[in-house]
């Protein structure tokens, strides 16, 4: 590949949503630039099962079947999940979602991150309007007419366009000046594959207790997948115990729900922080996925609210001129198109956080009684559970 390279679009990360939104982009005739140092992604058959997974919703689902991604999961390693079951670790609520209840064939689908990126970047490899470069972003100017980028191998590119798909630590983003709106949550995501004596019953299993939400994520070979909210100290210490105190302290915290717990796999822990980009555009440059925002994963909606923007994106940019792909009016659509669904999904998980953690017995009851109240109310219960799938 020579130097100074002209494309319509260049997008810095290929991860989940960088190379969903270069398939997209694809299917209309533009010129795609993808910079990804860790392309292509491969996962061998007997790979064991990748510590990072994501509850992908039934909207990307669709968003991943549309082009042509989602049959090339394996099929013994996606596990449909049909039940949801929360309920509060001090109290007696609880709210369970049946999928048979709404209609529907499951709530969505437990996939390792991995597999989802090594079957879009076969995608990816299909589009000859895609070019992948197997490198990171160095550095980019922005001018009246273009962009220019600096790759870490020294080719430089041109665009008329560039999309920040590079995650929690943004270059673009950096690059371009735009401040981060950071809430520390003085948490960690404790991850860790498990076994349990009980079957997981296809259920997404989570129980608030005061330190954070615990979830145990079903998986396709009867092993859960748990992410452990903790104060960060406490996830540090739980990092170095031994197996055998592991096991029996994350036994106590599911409250023996599915009998004694046994880790399966190594641990590993991701501080948390909310954090909002104070905008998603400027002229020539625009953000989306975790270079936009991160969230709680208390509910598993990250991957999904970033495959939301790529989509938004995608629906601003279509029969638009090439040479006006970058104009500030045209990005700015996209920006307003996600700036208030982005906030509000902050807002609840946060306003889910504070509530669940608050311990002052009068909070403990009424959040028990809403729990129960809600349960029994199917048509509130279906929408946030809608809500929840995208649809
Ligand atoms: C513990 C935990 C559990 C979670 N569980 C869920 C869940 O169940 N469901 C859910 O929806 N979400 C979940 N999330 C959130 C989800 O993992 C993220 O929202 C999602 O992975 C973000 O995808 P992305 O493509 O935007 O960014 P990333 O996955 O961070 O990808 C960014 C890509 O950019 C590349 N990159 C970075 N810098 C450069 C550069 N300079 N040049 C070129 N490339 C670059 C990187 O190599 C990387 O491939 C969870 C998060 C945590 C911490």
């Amino acid at each position: 590949m020579s130097d100074n390279v002209a494309f319509d679009i260049v997008i810095v990360g290929g991860a989940t949503v960088g190379s969903l939104l270069a398939c997209s982009l694809a299917q209309q005739d533009l010129r795609i630039a993808l910079i990804e140092p860790h392309y292509p992604a491969q996962v061998l058959d007997d790979a064991p099962t990748e510590l990072r997974v994501s509850a992908i919703s039934p909207y990307s689902q669709e968003a991943l079947e549309n082009i042509g991604a989602w049959h090339l999961l394996p099929e013994n390693r996606i596990s449909p999940y049909e039940f949801m079951h929360v309920w509060d670790g001090t109290g007696d609520g609880k709210i369970h979602f049946s999928a048979a209840d709404m209609g529907i064939p499951c709530l969505g689908h437990i996939i390792e991150n991995t597999l989802v990126q090594s079957a879009l970047h076969q995608r990816v490899k299909s589009f000859n309007n895609i070019n992948v470069f197997s490198t990171s972003l160095n550095s980019y100017t922005v001018d009246e007419d273009e962009v220019s980028v600096l790759l870490d191998n020294d080719v430089t590119l041109s665009a008329k366009l560039i999309i920040g798909a590079d995650g929690v630590r943004s270059k673009v983003r950096e690059l371009a000046g735009i401040d981060l709106r950071v809430n520390p949550y003085f948490q960690k995501g404790l991850v860790a594959v498990v076994e349990t004596d009980l079957p997981h019953q296809d259920t997404a299993w989570q129980r608030f207790l005061p330190t954070g939400p615990l979830a145990f994520l079903p998986l396709a070979n009867g092993t859960c997948s748990i992410v452990w909210t903790l104060p960060s100290d406490q996830a540090d210490y739980y990092l170095k115990m031994s197996e055998e105190d592991f096991n029996r302290r994350l036994t106590e915290a599911l409250g023996n729900k599915l009998g004694s717990v046994r880790v399966k796999s190594q641990r590993a822990a991701f501080p948390l922080s909310g954090r909002q980009a104070e905008s998603i555009v400027q002229k020539r440059v625009a953000l989306v996925g975790d270079a936009a925002h991160t969230i709680h994963p208390l509910a598993g909606q990250g991957v999904n609210l970033g495959i939301k923007d790529a989509l938004g994106l995608v629906s601003v940019l279509t029969d638009v001129v090439p040479q006006a792909l970058g104009d500030y009016d045209v990005l700015r659509r996209y920006e307003r198109s996600r700036r208030g669904e982005n906030l509000l999904t902050e807002k609840t998980m946060e306003g889910f956080k504070l509530l669940f953690g608050n311990t002052f017995s009068p909070i403990q009851i009424l959040r028990n009684t809403g729990l129960n109240m809600v349960d029994q109310l199917d048509p509130v219960k279906h929408s946030l559970m809608r809500h929840a799938m995208g649809l």
